[in-house]
């Protein structure tokens, strides 16, 4: 089975698309290829989006560890005492 990517109009063997299962066929529109530029395409102009929520995230992982730590000081004290 092929298809033709709309993107770069080259016809290529299923194989060469991504399984999805939200379109008619089961396959991705963009070939694999195209899909990766097409991503790689979107970091990069979003970049102040992506490292903004890549900070948010690492932010987020900071306070969950430093109160894991806090409770963690607060159990141990518990138990000295
Ligand atoms: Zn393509």
């Amino acid at each position: 089975m092929e298809r033709v990517c709309p993107i770069c109009k080259e016809t290529k063997d299923i194989s060469e698309f991504r399984k999805n299962k939200y379109t008619k066929h089961g396959y991705d529109y963009k070939c694999k290829i195209c899909k990766y530029n097409y991503n790689v395409e979107y970091v990069f102009k979003n970049r102040d989006i992506v490292l903004e929520s890549i900070r948010y995230i690492i932010n987020l992982i900071k306070i969950l560890v430093i109160r894991e730590v806090e409770n963690g000081i607060r159990i141990t004290q518990r138990e000295i005492k």
